[in-house]
Order: C-alpha cells, then sequence, then structure tokens
C-alpha cells in the first residue's frame, strides 16, 4: 500500500491538508509510486510545443503519473484537457500561483481546455471553525487571481464546487460507490472522529477528472498539473477510474514553494512568512527584511567567506518564482557564495522583482473582477449568496 508520511516516521509529513518539515522530494516519489520526470520526457515536450518552462527545466515539476501516454495521445491528434484547482481558505500566496502560471504555459502551448476547480466545500469541511460563505467569499477572491495571469476565456472553466454541483454530483456519485472506507481511511489518515462530509469529500475532488468526457461527448483525459501534496486524492480517482468507465487522470507534480523562514511550505495560514497577491509593497519588503537568509553574522564575515544560497530563502523565491531567466539565478549565486553581494542588496533586487510582479498582478485582478461572468460556470445559485 502506498503511504502517506507521518512526522515520527520520515521527519516530514505530506498530505493534502498538512505539509511539515524539510521534504524529501526523492522518497516521495518512491513512496506515493509516482514516476519522474526525466530528461527523455522533458525533451520530448520542448520537441512537440518548441519551447521549455523554466519550472521544468529547474526540476521544480519533477514528478508525474502517465504525461507519457497524454503525450502519446496529443502526438495522435487526440484531445487531453487541463484540470487543477485551489482550496480557497485564504487569499491567494505567491506559491499557489506556480502550478497556475505553469498551467497557463501548457494551455498556450498545447491549446487545451483548462478545468479549474475551487472547493469551497473542501475548506468548509475540512476546517471546523470555517463558514461556507468565507470559503465562498474566498473562492471568488482567487478567481480573480486566476483571471489575472491571462488564461483565454474560450478555454478556461472555472467552477467553485457549490454552484456547479448539479454537474459534478452524478461523478461523484460514480466516484464514491466505488470507494471503499478503508481505502479513503488508509490514505488521508481519517479516524471515527473525522466527520462523513471530508470522508465523501474526495469523490467530489475526482469528478472534474471525468467531466471533460462527459461535457464533450468524447474521451477527454485530464492532465493534472499539481502539488505533490495533492497527489493521494488522484491517486484514489485512478484506482476505480477505469471500473466506472474512464481513463485514468495523468498528472504532473510540482515541488511546493518554501516559506520565507526557511521551514517547510510556503502557506496562508503563517502570513508574516508567506506573500500574497493583494500585499501591499510595504507589506512585501517587511516579510523579506525578515526572511530567513544563507548570509552570515556580519558584513565583514560574508565579504571574506561567502554566504550559502542553497539554503536561502531569498535565493529559493528567486528560483522558484521571480526570475525566469537561469543565468541572472546563477549569477546571483556565484556572487553570493564569493561575498560579492551581501544579503541587503540581494534583497532588495528580489523586492523589486515581487513589488514590480505583484503590482501589475493587482492591475489585472482589478480588471478581472468585471471578467468574472466570462470564466465562472455555474449550474445553481445558492440562497446564502444573495
Ligand atoms: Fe541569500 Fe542573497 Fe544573502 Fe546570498 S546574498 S545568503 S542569496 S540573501
Amino acid at each position: 500500500m502506498q503511504k502517506n508520511h507521518r512526522p515520527e516516521e520520515e521527519g516530514f509529513t505530506v498530505t493534502p491538508w498538512e505539509v511539515e518539515g524539510d521534504i524529501d522530494y526523492e522518497k516521495l516519489i518512491e513512496d506515493f509510486g509516482t514516476e519522474d520526470l526525466n530528461q527523455d520526457l522533458l525533451d520530448r515536450i520542448e520537441k512537440m510545443v518548441g519551447d521549455t518552462h523554466f519550472m521544468l527545466r529547474r526540476g521544480i515539476f519533477y514528478s508525474h503519473r502517465d504525461l507519457d501516454r497524454i503525450l502519446d495521445d496529443h502526438e495522435e491528434g487526440k484531445k487531453f484537457a487541463l484540470y487543477t484547482g485551489r482550496g480557497p481558505s485564504g487569499h491567494t500566496h505567491v506559491g499557489h500561483l506556480m502550478p497556475w502560471i505553469f498551467a497557463k504555459w501548457m494551455q498556450d502551448k498545447f491549446d487545451v481546455d483548462l478545468y479549474f476547480q475551487l472547493t469551497d466545500d473542501e475548506k468548509f469541511l475540512f476546517n471546523f471553525d470555517s463558514e461556507l460563505e468565507d470559503t465562498y467569499s474566498y473562492a471568488i477572491e482567487n478567481a480573480k487571481d486566476i483571471i489575472a495571469l491571462g488564461f483565454d476565456p474560450d478555454k478556461t472553466h472555472i467552477f467553485i464546487d457549490t454552484d456547479f454541483i448539479h454537474q459534478l454530483y452524478p461523478l461523484a456519485l460514480k466516484v464514491g460507490k466505488r470507494l471503499n472506507f478503508s481505502n479513503v481511511k488508509a490514505v488521508f489518515g481519517f479516524d471515527n472522529s473525522t466527520n462523513v462530509g471530508s470522508i465523501f469529500y474526495t469523490a467530489i475532488q475526482s469528478a472534474p477528472c471525468f467531466l471533460p468526457t462527459e461535457l464533450e461527448g468524447e474521451e477527454v483525459p485530464v492532465l493534472i498539473p499539481c502539488g505533490i501534496d495533492q497527489d493521494p486524492h488522484f491517486r484514489l480517482t485512478r484506482d476505480i477510474a477505469e471500473t466506472i468507465g474512464y481513463t485514468k487522470p495523468a498528472l504532473l507534480h510540482n515541488k511546493l514553494a518554501p516559506s520565507l523562514d526557511g521551514t517547510g511550505k510556503m502557506s496562508a495560514s503563517q502570513p508574516k512568512t508567506t506573500i500574497f497577491t493583494t500585499d501591499k509593497p510595504e507589506d512585501v519588503d517587511e516579510k523579506i527584511n525578515e526572511a530567513f537568509t544563507g548570509g552570515r553574522i556580519s558584513a565583514a564575515e560574508q565579504r571574506e567567506k561567502g554566504g550559502d544560497p542553497s539554503i536561502c530563502a531569498i535565493q529559493n523565491y528567486r528560483y522558484y518564482i521571480f526570475e525566469s531567466d537561469d543565468e541572472k539565478v546563477d549569477s546571483i549565486a556565484e556572487r553570493c557564495r564569493k561575498g560579492d553581494i551581501l544579503c541587503g542588496e540581494c534583497k532588495q533586487l528580489l523586492k523589486e522583482n515581487i513589488n514590480r510582479f505583484l503590482s501589475e498582478h493587482q492591475e489585472r485582478r482589478e480588471k478581472a473582477e468585471k471578467m468574472l461572468d466570462d470564466f465562472l460556470v455555474k449550474d445553481c445559485e445558492q440562497e446564502f449568496r444573495s
């Protein structure tokens, strides 16, 4: 049985709801039973679309399930669709943008539809103190961030679960009937105190895997770019897909953007060490000033011995999200190791990058408010929203 991680076993935890500790990504491939995104596959993508993405080149997307099958099908002229999502527990942070930016690249390069699920029900069920009105309202806020990234409105279908449940529910029922409690419990670590909504929820997250096939009336398998922490949901979906007459979803997993304090994953529940898309320049400056670095105790020592970019949150932010130019990333790392740049100057460069990005993003986000109807698909309207 493939497993999840518990801190006492491995020194880190990765589940769809909890990520803690220093993640051993190779161990996750082994334990989750996924495959390495090897150079042959990367070369194949580059040959097919005439380009690559820095997140592929740098191994930020590093693992997959059945990507080769999707590429085979595409070469034969068969369709596929992208599916990804977000649990709206708060405002979007820049770590969330990673798979979305990548999904946009995939949409542009492969000319495919994207189905984007906003799981207001999930965040309501798994956080005992949350209210459905709040998770719904965050779903709308998160949708503005998705739209602001420039997705094609004709090919992008964003849905909030409680607004689209008529379409999702029959598919979720088919999945729910085939999943048994012992498997769900083993994969997610549920116990007798888990609410029954949470136990069923994975069926709702599985439903969009089969939605393009239903909507288009022909087989349209999905490829899911997502954080490796979301793999357990789809492992269960894959186990039952063929038994209900659908193709298994394929996945492309990214590593998780690290937090500014140098430990664990960037998380909305740690606002001081996480940069949100709604942050003002002064918020960004303050958070970057406080970030963990690989610098020395004094400027003199750093000039003499150099810093360590490999453990530095500032350099990680650059590497994971804010600098697509490999030469620039490598050049700063080199200057850091030689003591030719100090942390103050280095942080300033990153602040400028982030604030430039956020200022443009926030402008597009404001315009996105008026474009919500072009992107959001609904099949019902709930009373609590009126
Ligand atoms: Fe990190 Fe930059 Fe300081 Fe090096 S100079 S330790 S990369 S902040």
